[in-house]
């Protein structure tokens, strides 16, 4: 059988830990395939670029997760729920859609017990699949954003929704970045003063940023709370996207020693 081959599609795309994580993992368990990485500058070419280069399955980022979700045949009924697709699987000529994200994130913040309410800081793309999930399983999710516009949609979902501007702070067992602030700067997701009073009174701080000890976290950590970066996520929605380009051949526990080895090279 000829090597199956993947890719992870975006814009950038060159920062992205996918191609090693998968390759590793292809090496580890004597899978006959080979992941790289496809700068893919219009979204809406998604589709027949990956008819055109014969690829079995892709991941998706940054800004193409919306176009990934209406490129599929077939989708699965969370992505459907969410409108959000990270991993597309080629099966006879069809598209099938999936999100490993959210359960990524779920799975990433399992370690943390005994959490009802959750503080969502940002309201983007992957605020929404994860709130989504998170509400499924009994969390009571509230989002702070800064600007009134991207809450509209949540609102209407019923969640609880803030901004900096009427924010009533309540108590949180978590406190989650879901910010692109502190990525690429030095920002905080939300005013100090708002921090100051929300994080002391949580359980644990976490930001989907990984990499780095971003500020939100640096400040965490002063109010001495136990703090987790984006990593696991990364890896989680990895080794999730990974069961479903090899068909569920392996499982979560064997995929994860060989994927895991990309965050310590
Ligand atoms: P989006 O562009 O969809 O949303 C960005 C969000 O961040 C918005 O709510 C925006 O608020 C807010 N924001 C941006 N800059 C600031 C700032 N300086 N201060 C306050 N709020 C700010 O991004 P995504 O949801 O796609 O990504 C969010 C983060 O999640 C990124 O850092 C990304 O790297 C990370 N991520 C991590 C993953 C992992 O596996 N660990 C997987 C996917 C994403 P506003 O509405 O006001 O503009």
């Amino acid at each position: 059988m000829a090597k199956k081959l993947f890719a992870i599609f975006g814009n950038p795309v060159s920062h992205s830990k996918s191609p090693l994580m998968h390759n590793l993992a292809f090496t580890g368990l004597n899978f006959d395939g080979c992941y790289t990485r496809y700068r893919l500058e219009e979204g809406e070419r998604l589709r027949e670029t990956l008819f055109t280069l014969g690829l079995k399955g892709i991941n998706i980022t940054v800004p193409h997760k919306e176009h990934a979700y209406e490129a599929c045949d077939i989708l699965d009924p969370f992505a459907q729920k969410v409108g959000a697709v990270n991993t597309i699987v080629e099966k006879e000529g069809k598209l099938y859609g999936y999100n490993t994200d959210a359960p990524g994130f779920l799975k990433a913040i399992s370690e943390f017990k005994e959490v009802k309410t959750v503080l969502f800081l940002g309201a983007g793309g992957t605020a929404q699949s994860t709130s989504s999930i998170l509400r499924d399983e009994g969390y009571e999710v509230t989002l702070l954003n800064r600007s009134a516009k991207r809450l509209e949609k949540y609102k209407a979902e019923g969640f609880k929704t803030y901004t900096f501007d009427d924010f009533v702070p309540s108590k949180y067992d978590l406190v989650i970045n879901m910010t692109s602030a502190g990525l690429e700067d030095d920002s905080l997701p939300a005013p100090q003063e708002i921090l100051d009073h929300v994080i002391p009174q949580a359980k644990a701080c976490v930001d989907v940023i990984y990499g780095k000890e971003t500020p939100f976290l640096k400040l965490s950590k002063s109010h001495h709370k136990p703090t987790k970066d984006g990593s696991d996520m990364l890896l989680y929605q990895g080794i999730i996207a990974f069961e479903y380009f090899t068909d569920h051949q392996f499982s979560f526990e064997e995929i994860k020693p060989y994927m895991q080895k990309a965050f310590t090279v």
